[in-house]
Parts: C-alpha cells; structure tokens; sequence
C-alpha cells in the first residue's frame, strides 16, 4: 500500500492510543487488513482489547480538562490546519481508502474532502457555542444558560465511509472540548489511522483522540458502555449494534448519538422532470455501489412515468463501468465482502421468485472475486424482501404507483426513518409530501443530500440525535443553567 502513496508514512501499521503509536509487534494478537477488489492483504495490525481500550480511555479523561480548557479559537486553529492536511493529502487518503474499501478513487477523493468538510466547519462552529440569559423569575435573581462538552467520547464508526464517518464525529467532538476514542470497522482501519496521524501532525494533543483498531468490536463496546469515564458513545452502523449499544448504556444512562440503517424511498410523480429524476437515481442508489445508508432503497415511480423512468435508468445504468476502484473509469468497485454479496443475491432471487422482472444486471460480474453487475428489478411489489430491508447493494427495484396517499402510505410503512427523496414540479405536492414523509431528511428535486451544513440523521428506528450543522455541535454539549440570587 505505502509504495502506492505520495506519503508513505500516511499508513502505519500501528494503532494510536492515548498519544502512543502502538505496533502489531507490541500488542500480541493481529488482523489483516485486506483490499475488497483482489483479496491481498494490504496491512497487519494490533488486535487490541480491553487493557489497551481502557489505556486509551484513561488517557483521554486525563486531557480532556485541559483540551476543553483551550480557547475556542485554539481548538479552531488546530482543526483548521487539519483541514488543511486533509485537502493537501487528499490524493493519498483516498487511495487508502479505495484499497481497503473499494470504491472507486474519484468517489473515496470526494469522501475525503467531504470528511474535511466538517472538520473545516466544525473547527470554525467551535467558536460559536452561544449560551442565553433568560429574565429571572424573581427581582433579585438573573438567569445564565451555558454550554459545556460533554466529555469524553468513544466512537464506533462503519466501512462504508472509512474517513467521513469518523471525520464527522471527531470534529464537532474536539470543537466542542470533548476527548474522543473511536474503533474504527476492522475491515477500514486505516483511514481511521491516517486521520490520526495527521491530526497528531495538525497539533491535537497527545491521548485527546485514539484510534484502537480491534476485530472484537462487541468487547469494546461493552468497555465505551460500561466505563464510567465515557460520558457519551457516538455509533454509525446497523440498527441492530445500536440497540445493543442502547441496552449496554442504560445502566450509567449513556448519552448516545446513533446514526443507523435506512430503508430510502425514492418517489418519482408523473409531474417529475424525469431525466433530473433519473440523475438523482444513479447517484443516490448507485453512488458507494449501493452501500451507503441514504441509498435509495425503494424506488416508487407513478404509472404515468414509470416505463419512460425505467428505460432511462436501464441505459444508464447498462454503461456502468465495474471493476477495481483505483482502475480508471471504474464507477462501481466490489461489495466489501461476501455476506454483502450473498444479501444482495438473496434479495434478487426473492424479488424474482415473486414475479419481479431483472431489467439490467442480475449476476455476479464476469470477473469474480466480490464484483457484482449494477441492477434493475421491475414490477417488484411490497411483500418483496427489498420493500423492508436495506438491500445495501447495487440494486434499484421500481416499485409502481397510482396515487399521492397510496405512494405516502408505502413509504412509511417501515421502521425505518433516515432519508427519502421524491420528484415533483407542484409546489403544493412539494409541501403536502414533505411534512408526511416520516423521515429525517427529505431530498426533493435531487439525490444528494449529505453536507456538513445541515443535521444529517434520522427518526425512528434510524437513530437519535444529529452530525453536521449547529445542531451536530449541540449534540456534543449539556446545557447548564446557572441561577444568580442576591442581586
Ligand atoms: P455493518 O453492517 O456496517 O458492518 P455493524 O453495525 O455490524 O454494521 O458495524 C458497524 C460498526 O460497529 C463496526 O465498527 C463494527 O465493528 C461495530 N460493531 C459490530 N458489532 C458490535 C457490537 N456488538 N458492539 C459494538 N460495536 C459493534
């Protein structure tokens, strides 16, 4: 990997806990890191558990007084220059992230400068956490509401965004003054490591944020659950692990920010622009090969476009391009293992068993390994396993339908409640089904709705709180009230 980077030493096979760079040689077990495209291990590194989760812990409870004691402006200056390395690494970062990932390198550089996107914002938020004064309730009394971080935070992050994920619970985490010590997914841990080391280069002070790479992700989480130094566990990944992480938190009642699955429709009305309907498509089902938690997943097409819709995607889509991410031209790189595979495959023989039509694609690419062709299903109807569960593959199913009630009613008919995108030039439908769709973000005229300006989460059972925007530095706060008597 290292002899495919400007900056070789962007990729130390060394995990950094509490302000210590600790190598697989030091630490016993090992796990290797492989790339999805070809099976090669492109990296060893410590296999680290309790002992070492609890040192980086201690570690970060012992300097987060002082990290939270800085100036707004300090933090701010130092995440500013991480930005900066970011941006000026951009190239390398995305090629770690497109060898232990997958995706295509154009794709990884964009995650990249989105990931530095909120350290930029975050770092300069930091210098806005706003407190109020509230009249008293009594002629001698004056009331002060200030915000203070929370502390110190463990973070859980996933595969599929190796480097913004974490980026996004790191920055308003430091902006705020809280400490932070992530486990990044055993399958990406080295963008997570790379962001540390950079971090360590941008001036973040030894033990305020540790990387502990580890396969044995449930013991981890029980210690960020269960340590009484953790004020708040910070978790991107299936609804599932956020339910266990919700009951292990409930003894010391654990704040938690939970970002989980999704189940996405995506509505096409008859009054849509159908080619921008289209575009939207291929970028919010497509982008990530599928496997991100804002993908389209169901995508409802009213009858009177729904044949026009469903030829236009299929051209499209017919012209992906599949293969190795670091390949040019590639636009969808492989699954990242073969339980995706086999989900995806178990979903189409499911559709197709039940009457379901493959437009395009429907096979394991010709070259093997974890490859799988972009995918059209038609006439695929809501008993289909696709209608309720993230497919998280490359795999549009076009669902038909009539009416605005009908369509709103599908949409919602799931536990699920992250995003949702629908296409319509009537400004009074625009209104009528944005307030009904039961989500927490709703894209209307486009399929990309993820920026660091705005609250990123969702309701029901895809999570709680939000990251990005003021409202994402907020959640890394506790609000206290200070009452003044005597006056
Ligand atoms: P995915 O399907 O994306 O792998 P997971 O929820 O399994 O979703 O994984 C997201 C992150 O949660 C990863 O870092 C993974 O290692 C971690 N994880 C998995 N199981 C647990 C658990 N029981 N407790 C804490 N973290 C876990």
């Amino acid at each position: 990997l290292s002899s495919k980077l400007k900056d070789p030493s962007l990729a130390p096979d060394k995990a950094l806990v509490g302000g210590q760079w600790l190598a697989a040689s030091e630490s016993g077990k090992t796990f290797e890191v492989t790339n999805p495209a070809n099976g090669d291990v492109i990296a060893v590194l410590p296999d680290l558990g309790k002992v070492e989760v609890s040192k980086a812990i201690d570690a970060a409870h012992a300097v987060q007084k002082a990290w939270a004691k800085k100036t707004a402006k300090e933090r701010a200056t130092i995440l500013r220059k991480l930005f900066d390395l970011m941006v000026a690494n951009a190239d390398d970062l995305a090629t770690i992230l497109t060898i232990e990932m997958g995706k295509p390198w154009a794709e990884a550089r964009g995650e990249v400068l989105y990931g530095a996107s909120y350290v930029e914002w975050f770092g300069e938020e930091a210098k806005r956490v706003y407190g109020d004064t509230i009249p008293g309730h009594q002629a001698d009394k004056r009331i002060i509401v200030i915000r203070q971080p929370v502390g110190v935070v463990g973070a859980i992050t996933p595969w599929n965004f190796p480097n913004a994920m974490l980026a996004r619970k790191m920055a308003p985490a430091l902006a705020a003054g809280c400490t932070m010590v992530s486990k990044p997914a055993a399958q990406t841990p080295l963008s997570a490591l790379a962001l540390a080391l950079l971090a360590e280069r941008a001036g973040v002070p030894a033990g305020v944020f540790s990387v502990v790479t580890s396969t044995q992700s449930a013991m981890i989480g029980q210690e960020m659950c269960s340590n009484e130094k953790i004020r708040k566990v910070t978790f991107t990944g299936s609804t599932n692990v956020g339910k266990i992480l919700m009951r292990q938190g409930a003894d010391q009642i654990m704040k938690l920010g939970l970002e989980l699955g999704g189940n996405a429709p995506f509505i096409v009305f008859d009054d849509a622009d159908v080619d921008a309907a289209v575009e939207g498509a291929m970028i919010s089902k497509y982008r990530n090969n599928g496997q991100t938690c804002v993908c389209a997943n169901r995508i409802y097409v009213q009858s009177g476009v729904y044949d026009t819709f469903a030829a236009k995607l299929a051209e499209r889509v017919s012209k992906m391009k599949v293969g190795d991410g670091m390949a040019e031209g590639v636009n969808a790189g492989p699954l990242i293992d073969q339980n995706a595979l086999k989900k995806v495959e178990e979903h189409i023989s499911d559709a197709v068993s039940k009457g379901a039509k493959v437009a395009v694609g429907g096979n394991r690419d010709a070259q093997g390994g974890l490859f799988y062709q972009p995918t059209i299903l038609t006439g695929v109807t809501s008993e289909m396993m696709v209608a309720r569960e993230e497919t998280f593959g490359p795999v549009a199913p076009l669902f038909k339908f009539d009416t605005e009630e009908q369509v709103i009613e599908m949409a919602n008919d799931t536990e699920f409640g992250l995003a949702s995108y629908f296409y319509s030039k009537d400004v009074a439908k625009i209104f009528r089904v944005a307030e009904q769709l039961e989500y927490g973000m709703v894209g209307i005229n486009t399929g990309l709705i993820s920026t660091e300006v705005a609250p990123f989460g969702g309701i029901k059972q895809s999570g709680l709180g939000r990251e990005g925007s003021k409202y994402g530095l907020e959640d890394y706060t506790e609000l206290k009230y200070l009452c003044l008597g005597g006056i």
